[in-house]
Formats: structure tokens, C-alpha cells, sequence
């Protein structure tokens, strides 16, 4: 028996064939904790029993009979499922008593949110609309909502449910686990959710008056959040590096997923916000100050709490990747890119941008949003743009629209720039001038045109790469620009 209130987001790691049904393999976070082979675990609604357990991955097999009667079967890997553990007879019923027996398959027909405010309508089958009435109890996907109407076809819930629930309903086991998680709400014992209602309540009590120069625009919509988490893929054993943790909104969702993460934030006063709020999350490192120590180079304190982080992931025998996933702020973003590219790069960096710097990095050559950061994240990574974020995702809201950016590094391409740092400056240096054609740059960086040497060197390179006298820096390709270099430093071109 279980309440309907969701205590983890589990995410699908393997979903096997085992004719005639399936084998789940659930990455549990914390609940895999204690897991015992045989217990039950309410999984999006049903009730499914262990069958191996394998650090934080647990297995269920799946029948014809449940692969019929709930969606189980109809997801994939990486799909985000609600786990709840059993109800004990001593626990609060925060809910209502949920079976976990799936009584029938429904449809989402409608999402209406407003402000904090989010209400569904759900279409289901007649024979169970009847057994309807406003104000009753429904689980959905494993949720405990309360009905507010039903009608001959769909019945509707308000209100957001809740996705996680707070340690307290547990205690026991919860002062048992290695690494706690970040500090429940005080009043309802569940996850926060940082709504703009809840930033204004918090920031009017400890009087924080924001400050729109360092890009204080907090992303309120907690869907929005939701896909910027999921489109990082985090796994258990990676490290994190968060720029800016504002109230901890994200950090305290990465502090879950991630083995540790390192967070930067310039405002003393929203660094302590931060920690009050991440008191329980022994995983996560605040460094409070800028993140840049100059314009061209990360704070030194950023770069050693990462080591850190390596070093006791390496204490402790794992080993996984080094993301970055941010509400970027607007003003550091560039540089904050740039410079990991340089001097530390991530597996991944999955951040929200202004659209137009997510547009430029991104960039082919040619296009008009081209330029020397779309040529330096272009010879390395592969990107593209999750979602474009309208204003209102975020309090208060910006000007301009802003986007999700996925790129993933391309290990073996960025091995190929010999000389990383040489590359990072010819191609700053070229885009200086970017309107000029680009002989002309070429010449000056190779010692300017009333040097015999500097006109010869370029006019050998211009043959070498069969340049029309007139292209522009803006038509070359980031590979291009890549072996460009090359030869250049070297004044000499292998064929390749
Ligand atoms: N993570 C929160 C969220 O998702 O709502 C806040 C993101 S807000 C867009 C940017 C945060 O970065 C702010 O908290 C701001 O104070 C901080 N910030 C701005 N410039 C910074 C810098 N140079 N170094 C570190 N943090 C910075």
C-alpha cells in the first residue's frame, strides 16, 4: 500500500525483453538505498517488486498483464518515473491509500498554467469516470490529487503535485543514508518549489533586493527546470559545476542526481540563502565569488573545489564525467564557456542563454549568428538547442528570449588542435575583424603587409587552401579554421 505521495524521481536506465513481458532497470537514487529483493515499490502508479539490485539500479519484471494495464511499457531509456516506497502503519497518510493496482489507462487533454497554478484535465475510461466525484482522491502516475470535477469524458485536478516528498515521513532511514539531501520544507516536510509567490515571500523576509547587473533572473517555471535537469543526463557518478546557485533551485535538483557538485555564486547574500537551503546536501561545495578571476581566466577557487571533488570521487573508487549545467548569467556566459573549453572541459554543458548567444554557439559558418565562439565550441563540440525560454519562464523577466543549450564535447576532434591555447587566440584575434576580409587580418598577424615574409606566407596558405581572395573569416568552417592554424604557426601545410 503506498499514499500517492512521490518520494524520487527514478529515470530508466535499461528497459529488456524477457518474452512475453520486459525487465525495468531503475536508476532509485537514495531508495535503492535499502531496497531488499521482493519489496514493492509504487513505479509511476504500480505496484512492481525488486528482483536484483545493483548499487542504485533496480530491476523489475514486467508481465503482459501489467505492460497492458499501465504505460510501463511505453518507455524508453532515460524516461523519468515517479518511485514510492511501501506505506508503513506507523507512517503519516500525507495522501491516500494508493494500491498500486493500475485500475485503467487515461490521457493528458489538457495543461492550463497560470502563475504558480497548474490544472489537467485527464481523459479515462466511462466505467471509472463514474466511480468520479469532485473533491475524491485519484492517483496519477503514482500522484495522490484531488478530483475538482468530472464530466462524461475527462475528469480535471489542480494545483501542482507534489513530485517529492520530505525526508520526515521516514526518519529512521533517512538519518541512515551517507549523503542527505537538501532541506525540506519546514511547514509541509516537502521539496520547495521555488516559485516567483515563494522567491518574492522569501526574499521580502530576509530583505534581498535583487541585482539585475549580475543577471538575477531566476528560472520560476519549474517545468522548464525540470528539462534543463533531464536534458544534462546527469549520472550518479558525475561532478557538476553550477554557475550562479541564486536560491539553490537547481543546485538542489543536481545535488541529487550528481556524485558532487560545485556551485559559484558573486552575491554574498544569495550564497547564504543557498547554503541554508543545501544545509543537508553534504555533496555540494559552495564557492562564493565570481566565478572569473579575469576576463580571460576562471577563479582559481573554482578550479581547486572541482580537484577536490575529482579527488574524493577517486577516494572513493568511481569514476564518471565533468558537466557543467547552469541558468547561465548573461554576462559571464562567453567567458565562463570559453574558458572551460580551455582549460577544464566538460563532457557536457547544459545551460539556459540568451537565445542569442545559444544561437551563436551553435552556429555553421555562414550564417549570420557565426562567429569566434561559434568557431572555438564548433572545432570541439557538437551542439544543439534544447528549447527557446520565452521571458515569463523566468522572475523578473528578461528582455529577451533566452534558450536551453545542449553541446557535448567531441573528444578526438579536440584532440586534433594541437596548440589549444594558440587556436583560443588566432581565432579571437581574426574575428576582431570580422567585416574585414580575412587576407588582410592574416597578413597583419603574420607581421603586416610591409613585410615581404608576411604577404608570401599568406599567399602560400591562400594556394594551399584554395581561398578566393575576398573570403571572410565568417565562411570558414571550424575545422577549416582548425588546420588554418595549424599551418599557419607552423608556416608550412601538410596535404591532408
Ligand atoms: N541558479 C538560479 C536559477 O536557476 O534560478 C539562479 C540563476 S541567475 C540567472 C544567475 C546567478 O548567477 C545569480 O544568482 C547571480 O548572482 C549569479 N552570478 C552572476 N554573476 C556571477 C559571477 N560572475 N560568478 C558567480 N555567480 C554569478
Amino acid at each position: 500500500m503506498f499514499t500517492g505521495l512521490v518520494e524520487h524521481l527514478g529515470r530508466i536506465l535499461a528497459v529488456i525483453p524477457e518474452p512475453p513481458g520486459l525487465r525495468l532497470a531503475i536508476d532509485a537514487g537514495p531508495l535503492a538505498a535499502d531496497a531488499v529483493i521482493g519489496e514493492s515499490i509504487c513505479t509511476s502508479g504500480c505496484c512492481l517488486s525488486v528482483v536484483r539490485i545493483d548499487g542504485p539500479r533496480l530491476e523489475f519484471q514486467l508481465g503482459p498483464e501489467t505492460l497492458n494495464r499501465t504505460t510501463l511499457g511505453r518507455r524508453g531509456v532515460g524516461d523519468a518515473v515517479n518511485l514510492e516506497r511501501s506505506l508503513r502503519l506507523s507512517d503519516r497518510l500525507g495522501g491516500h491509500l494508493v494500491t498500486g493496482h493500475v485500475d485503467g489507462l487515461g490521457e493528458l487533454a489538457e495543461r492550463i498554467e497560470e502563475q504558480d497554478w497548474v490544472t489537467c484535465r485527464f481523459t479515462a475510461p466511462p466505467d471509472l469516470l463514474i466511480q468520479m466525484a469532485g473533491k475524491g482522491s485519484i492517483a496519477v502516475d503514482g500522484v495522490s490529487l484531488t478530483v475538482v470535477d468530472v464530466d462524461a469524458a475527462s475528469f480535471g485536478v489542480a494545483g501542482q503535485p507534489p513530485r517529492h516528498k520530505g525526508p520526515q515521513r521516514r526518519p529512521e532511514r533517512d538519518q541512515a543514508q551517507p549523503t542527505a539531501g537538501p532541506k525540506p520544507d519546514a511547514s509541509t516536510g516537502r521539496a520547495v518549489r521555488q516559485t516567483t509567490a515563494y522567491l518574492r515571500n522569501l526574499f521580502e523576509e530576509v530583505g534581498f533586493s535583487i541585482d539585475a547587473r549580475k543577471g538575477q533572473n531566476f528560472l520560476v517555471d519549474l517545468n522548464l527546470l525540470d528539462l534543463l535537469e533531464r536534458s544534462a543526463e546527469i549520472e550518479p557518478d558525475d561532478i557538476v559545476l553550477e554557475v550562479g546557485s541564486g536560491t539553490a533551485a537547481l543546485t538542489e535538483r543536481l545535488a541529487r542526481a550528481a556524485f558532487r557538485v560545485v556551485s559559484a555564486e558573486i552575491d554574498r547574500r544569495l550564497a547564504t540563502l543557498a547554503r541554508d537551503r543545501l544545509i543537508d546536501a553534504e555533496n555540494v561545495t559552495i564557492v562564493e565569488g565570481d566565478v572569473l578571476a579575469s576576463k580571460h581566466r576562471l577563479a582559481p577557487a573554482v578550479l581547486a573545489a572541482i580537484d577536490e571533488a575529482e579527488a574524493a570521487r577517486q577516494a572513493a573508487g568511481r569514476s564518471g564525467r565533468f558537466l557543467l549545467v547552469a541558468n547561465l548569467p548573461y554576462c559571464v556566459a562567453t567567458p565562463v564557456i570559453s574558458n572551460l573549453l580551455l582549460v577544464r572541459p566538460f563532457a557536457s554543458a547544459t545551460v539556459t542563454v540568451q537565445r542569442e548567444m545559444g544561437e551563436r554557439m551553435i552556429a555553421a559558418a555562414g550564417s549570420h549568428a557565426y562567429n569566434a565562439l561559434s568557431v572555438w565550441v564548433g572545432a570541439q563540440c557538437r551542439g544543439e538547442i534544447v528549447r527557446i525560454l520565452p521571458p515569463s519562464a523566468f522572475w523578473p523577466r528578461p528582455k529577451v528570449d533566452s534558450a536551453i543549450v545542449r553541446i557535448n564535447l567531441e573528444p578526438e576532434r579536440r584532440d586534433r588542435i594541437a596548440d589549444l591555447q594558440g587556436f583560443h587566440e588566432f581565432v579571437r584575434d581574426i574575428f576582431c575583424h570580422r567585416r574585414k576580409v580575412l587576407r588582410g587580418v592574416l597578413v597583419r598577424l603574420a607581421g603586416g603587409k610591409q613585410q615581404p615574409e608576411a604577404v608570401a606566407k599568406v599567399e602560400r596558405l591562400y594556394e594551399a587552401f584554395g581561398f578566393e581572395r575576398s573570403i571572410r573569416a565568417e565562411e570558414i568552417p571550424p575545422d577549416t579554421f582548425v588546420r588554418l592554424h595549424e599551418c599557419f604557426a607552423a608556416d608550412s601545410c601538410p596535404a591532408s
